[in-house]
């Protein structure tokens, strides 16, 4: 099977990585063009655009930031619609809008071409350890059509619905991951304030009935006060923004994560953006007037 790779970032380097190591030919294609020469040292293809990657591709893969970047790299002058055969198959796997998603399949089935929305969720860790958990929306005999594709980027593969589903089921994690960021920060915090052995209370706590991705990755940063990126934070407040657009068209109250969103506006602002999330601790700290070492 052909695959295409287009956006090779924190997440789409090393998914690429995984499908070239399960033994697929892979095309890849970025728009910093010198992304693509490590993967192309492994053994990858390289293409100078998005349709001209897409040419003679089965799949076509996309991960890059926000939906308008998913659309220009489908839909644009030079986007994969224009090189993709009929009865190929296009898969999202970056975070975006569920109405924009929906948009884009139609235009893709104008052409013969199906269409899976599929963001993932796990972290870069997950991205590198083929472990990420994958949520699915579109045509269940799609899904089985390139199952040994998501395979082969993730360990937990899960058919939540139509087009669309697999993004909604999305901004539910980010919805969730939101208070988890900013109660482990909390958390983080009354330790150190109380001058326990911090590191021995995040051990007992991970044990127990807190345990938590986010705890046993994240709270070091916390901690230490230094946050190497994993997730931009101006990507994640762009997913709580998607969050917060559901909940409001459809009438449902989500105050911690409309919080938490003004916490990551607030970092944005303050030229943290591109910080991993787990700088919301920052603001926590500050709360509290424990020191930062930013600004
Ligand atoms: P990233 O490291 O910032 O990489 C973004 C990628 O998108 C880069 O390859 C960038 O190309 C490309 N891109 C952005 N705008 C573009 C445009 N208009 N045209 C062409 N290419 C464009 O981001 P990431 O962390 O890999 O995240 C990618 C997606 O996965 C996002 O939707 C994010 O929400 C989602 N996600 C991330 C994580 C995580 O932990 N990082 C976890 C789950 C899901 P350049 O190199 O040229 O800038």
């Amino acid at each position: 099977m052909n695959i295409a790779f287009i956006g090779l970032g924190t997440m789409g380097a090393p998914m690429a990585r995984n499908l070239l190591k399960a033994g697929f030919k892979v095309t890849v294609h970025n728009r910093t063009r010198e992304k693509e020469e490590e993967l192309a040292s492994e053994g990858a293809s390289r293409a100078a655009s998005p349709k001209e990657a897409a040419q003679g591709a089965d799949v076509v893969i996309t991960n890059v930031s926000d939906t308008p970047d998913v659309e220009a790299v489908i839909l644009g002058d030079e986007g994969a619609i224009h090189g993709m055969k009929s009865g190929s198959v296009l898969i999202d796997v970056s975070t975006i809008s569920p109405i924009a998603t929906k948009a884009i399949a139609e235009k893709l089935a104008e052409k013969g071409i199906e269409m899976l929305d599929a963001p993932v969720s796990g972290g870069s860790e997950g991205a590198q350890k083929g472990t990420l958990s994958i949520m699915v929306g579109g045509k269940a005999e799609v899904l089985e059509k390139v199952k040994a594709v998501l395979e082969a980027m993730g360990k937990s593969i899960t058919h939540v619905g139509e087009i669309g589903s697999g993004q909604v089921t999305k901004a539910i994690n980010q919805t969730i991951l939101a208070g988890i960021y900013s109660s482990v920060a909390e958390g983080m915090v009354l330790g150190m304030a109380a001058g326990v052995d911090i590191y021995a209370a995040l051990q007992a706590v991970s044990g127990g009935a807190a345990g938590c991705w986010v705890l046993d990755n994240r709270a070091k940063n916390m901690i230490e006060d230094d946050y190497p990126l994993g997730f931009r934070t101006k990507l994640f407040l762009k997913d709580l923004g998607i969050a917060l657009e559901t909940s409001k068209a459809l009438g449902v109250a989500m105050p911690v994560a409309a919080y938490v969103e003004q916490l990551g506006t607030s970092l944005v602002k303050r030229g943290l953006g591109d910080e991993d999330v787990s700088n919301l601790a920052r603001i926590v700290r500050e709360q509290s007037g424990l020191a930062n070492t930013a600004d």
